[in-house]
């Protein structure tokens, strides 16, 4: 019978990635920004419980993902990258959500399970890693699905090393392949160096892409990037990283999107204040045309 990562593992060796989980939350190091932990955390984890801004059966992920009875994601308050265009603003940088228990948490997610999801999809969950991990542990019996890791690309090397032992797959994010629009963009200043890291991780990990015989995925790869106005130049340097990738064995779908409108700080800001234009769009989708990528092309009226 298929089992998912986390429960291919023994119960001592859950129990050991749920307290090296701990450990890095509590030194406060369970992101590049390395707060040191504390009541006032950057990214605005509580130390008790979990806040989530919304349990919800989500039919917009890519279709092996959100397959026909959707995706059971959970969506986390807070993060710690602070992108100035977040759509998702009230959740990731107002951090908006309610705080539950670990036991209503798991409730909630046996709720999802109910509901038949495919998966189970954490989105940007890294400081709240080790409490998920010890629900899960609880809930272990019944997470019969994939469970999907849904993150901005830029976790820590310790983190990610747990993160790549308890997911099936990744929705991961390469936002940027160099640090001067990173720097520009987000509070992960070395967010290119952080993001090849994992990426040069998930090579390691040579995640096989492998779907059920209905078509809905079970495990693999998709690295998703939204293209910015204004921002071109470094959308085809993503793109010329991903190829580079590839060539040395990275096996991924590629999600493009085009979906930006201007959000939270970046509607007063002169460069990212408006929507793409079709021959900014154009020209990241001729590059990824040029190199075959398999994957998902967003049109832009979408
Ligand atoms: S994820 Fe939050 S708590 Fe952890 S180091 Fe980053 S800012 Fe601090």
């Amino acid at each position: 019978m298929w089992k998912n990562s986390f429960n291919s593992l023994s119960g001592s060796e859950q129990l050991s990635l749920i307290e090296a989980a701990e450990r890095l939350f509590e030194d406060g190091c369970c992101c590049p920004i390395a707060c040191g932990g504390g009541a006032a955390r950057p990214c605005g984890a509580v130390e008790d419980g979990i806040k989530v801004a919304s349990y919800a059966v989500h039919d917009g992920e890519e279709p092996p993902v959100s397959g026909w009875f959707g995706a059971g994601n959970i969506f986390f308050s807070g993060c710690s990258a602070k992108c100035v265009f977040c759509q998702n603003w009230p959740i990731s940088q107002e951090n908006n959500g309610k705080v539950y228990s670990i036991d209503e948490f798991c409730e909630n997610v046996k709720k999802l399970l109910k509901k038949k999801v495919h998966n189970i999809g954490l989105v940007t969950a890294d400081q709240y890693l080790s409490r998920v991990l010890r629900a899960f542990y609880k809930i272990r019996d019944d997470l019969n699905v994939p469970v999907v890791y849904n993150c901005n690309g830029a976790q820590t090397e310790k983190l990610f090393e747990i993160i790549l032992k308890v997911s099936d797959i990744f929705l991961f994010d390469v936002k940027y392949a160099s640090n001067g629009p990173a720097g520009e963009l987000c509070d992960i200043k070395n967010y290119a160096d952080v993001n090849r890291r994992c990426l040069d991780m998930l090579l390691e990990r040579d995640l096989k892409w492998e779907e059920d015989d209905m078509g809905i995925l079970r495990s693999g790869l998709i690295i998703r990037h939204l293209v910015l106005p204004n921002y071109i130049e470094s959308s085809l340097e993503v793109i010329n990283l991903l190829q580079e990738y590839r060539e040395r064995g990275l096996n991924f779908k590629i999600s493009l999107m085009s979906q930006y409108f201007p959000a939270y700080k970046a509607v007063n800001m002169e460069k990212l204040e408006r929507k793409l234009k079709k021959n900014e769009y154009d020209a990241v989708v001729e590059l990824v045309e040029k190199y075959d990528f398999d994957g998902w092309i967003q049109g832009l009226e979408e």
